[in-house]
């Protein structure tokens, strides 16, 4: 019997307003001490009215509508209510049955990831358990953060799938510039609703998954506690195995909430799924309902940025780079921009300088993509720094890989002067001089040097000739070495060729 599992998604991301969600509070808790940053607003004392905080409505509803949703003008917040002790009302203001958007998409390798929902609501405060001692510590600092929370329909169908829509998501709020989404630190929470059924016993109607008649679907497993994208994938592909084993065993699923242990590697029972009858949901009487300005919203639409997903497709487009290629490059919007301005600099420069076959194969695009996607980001990644931290401008970037392209500098040489840059900043044109890099392509002085290097070894000289043509590689490395690496490659092994012939 095959099984398929079914999976949907709640995403939280922190959002990084200024003030917190209904008071004045800083949001920005980074290095305060616990509970500096509170007032009777988000410490729930009573008598107190919160305010909703409008960047907050501003950056759900540009979320809403980067991930193509509808949005509600009509919509209102409701009050959640649950009993715990890092959260201080007794309830959380959140929203029920009119969420600021719906009905989103977002697209995952060509399949759309349909989104139910997207609203706002308030962070709770932090608990903490000291070790070795019997007491718990709340930090109220978060409690009151505005917090979005995303809903996926159930139709993702395997982790991977999960952890693309997850990464995806965090790209555009980056993107947005509304949330930093890091994972790791807690920025974004996600929790994945998991089933699994047997196949031909279910159907998705409106985006819901329906027993076919006859049929009863097994129950889902919530899992909560998931600190990375690696967290996510594992935590399910954990939860789709041991599903599995219980249905092969004849056991029935428990409806439950589960929680990652990193160190076990496994799902842990926490307690049995509440439903939302649970929170007696109700309209928060305090905070009239939403009307949201149709001015307003366009004016959020026309100040969207270029989103990764058009970026992409105008970089395959315009630079006639690879699909691979353009990913990498716009992973992050600001080492994006940066790439594109080396890019433009670079085509301005072919207008001058180039020839027509460098505008028709687009060859020093490529040659930049690849000098950005693999030595400019091993150096960033080395030093945990982003484009925003470099000492070099784009135009420096771009001038030293049109040195390599004009061969004025082999790639080992534009490596160093790019270490060179990445550490000092400066200009690549002096840096060669300074160090003495320039391409040694004088053919007189490299057949010189070659003649020289081919008398001193007769021995591979006549293998050569006797038809062993990788002993070519042996005097490349020889003229190389030679030349302190600066001889021209290229024409170093013309040279080679031609004289080992005659
Ligand atoms: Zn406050
Ligand atoms: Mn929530």
């Amino acid at each position: 019997m095959s099984y398929q599992a079914i999976i949907g998604l709640e995403i939280h991301p922190e959002l990084k307003t200024k003030s917190k969600m209904f008071c004045a509070c800083d949001n920005n808790a980074v290095g305060q001490k616990p509970n500096t940053l509170v007032c009777p607003i988000c410490l729930g004392h009573p008598g107190t009215l919160p305010v909703p905080n409008k960047q907050a409505i501003e950056f759900v509803l540009a979320a809403g509508l980067a991930l193509n949703c509808e949005i509600n003008l009509n919509s209102k917040f409701d009050r959640k209510n649950y009993f715990y002790p890092d959260l201080p009302k007794g309830y959380q203001i959140s929203q029920y049955d009119e969420p600021l958007a719906k009905n989103g998409f977002l697209e995952i390798d060509d399949e759309k990831i349909l989104i139910t929902r997207i609203h706002l609501e308030e962070d709770t405060g932090k608990s903490f358990h000291p070790k070795g001692k019997d007491e718990t510590l709340i930090d109220f600092n978060r409690a009151g953060t505005p917090l979005m929370e995303l809903v996926t329909e159930p139709v993702i169908k395997d982790a991977a799938q999960a952890k693309k829509f997850c990464q995806k998501f965090q790209q555009i709020l980056r993107y947005l510039e509304i949330s930093q989404a890091d994972m790791e630190k807690g920025e974004m929470r996600c929790e994945a609703n998991v089933s699994v059924q047997k196949v031909g016993t279910f159907k998705y109607e409106k985006g819901a998954i329906k027993a076919k008649a006859g049929k009863k679907l097994n129950n889902k497993v919530e899992v909560k506690n998931i600190n990375s994208f690696r967290a996510l994938e594992k935590a399910i592909n954990f939860e789709i195995e041991r599903q599995t084993e219980q249905l092969e065993k004849k056991q029935e699923i428990i409806a439950e909430t589960r929680g990652w242990d990193e160190k076990k590697n496994e799902t842990v029972s926490q307690r049995v799924k509440e439903t939302s009858a649970d929170y007696r949901y109700f309209p928060e009487p305090d905070i009239p309902p939403l009307e949201i300005d149709g001015e307003w919203l366009a004016h959020i639409r026309a100040s969207l940025p270029e989103l990764p997903s058009k970026k992409i497709e105008r970089f395959v487009r315009e630079y006639g780079l690879s699909q691979e290629a353009a990913e990498i490059l716009t992973a992050d919007k600001d080492f994006a921009n940066w790439s594109e301005q080396v890019i433009s600099e670079l085509n301005a420069w072919i207008e001058a300088h180039g020839d027509e076959a460098d505008r028709q194969d687009k060859k020093l695009a490529k040659m930049a993509s690849n000098w950005l996607s693999g030595e400019l980001m091993k150096h960033l990644k080395e030093r945990n720094e982003n484009v925003n931290d470099l000492k070099m401008t784009a135009e420096n970037f771009a001038e030293l890989i049109c040195l390599v392209y004009q061969n004025k500098i082999n790639s080992s040489a534009g490596q160093t002067i790019l270490e060179f840059m990445y550490n000092n900043g400066g200009d690549p044109t002096d840096i060669m001089a300074e160090m003495g890099l320039e391409q040694l392509d004088d053919e007189a002085i490299l057949e010189t040097t070659i003649k020289k290097i081919l008398a001193l070894h007769p021995e591979q000289v006549t293998q050569y000739k006797k038809g062993k043509l990788n002993v070519l590689q042996f005097f490349l490395g020889k003229v190389m070495a030679e030349t302190n690496g600066k001889a021209n490659p290229k024409l170093a092994k013309e040279i080679l060729e031609k004289l080992l012939i005659a």
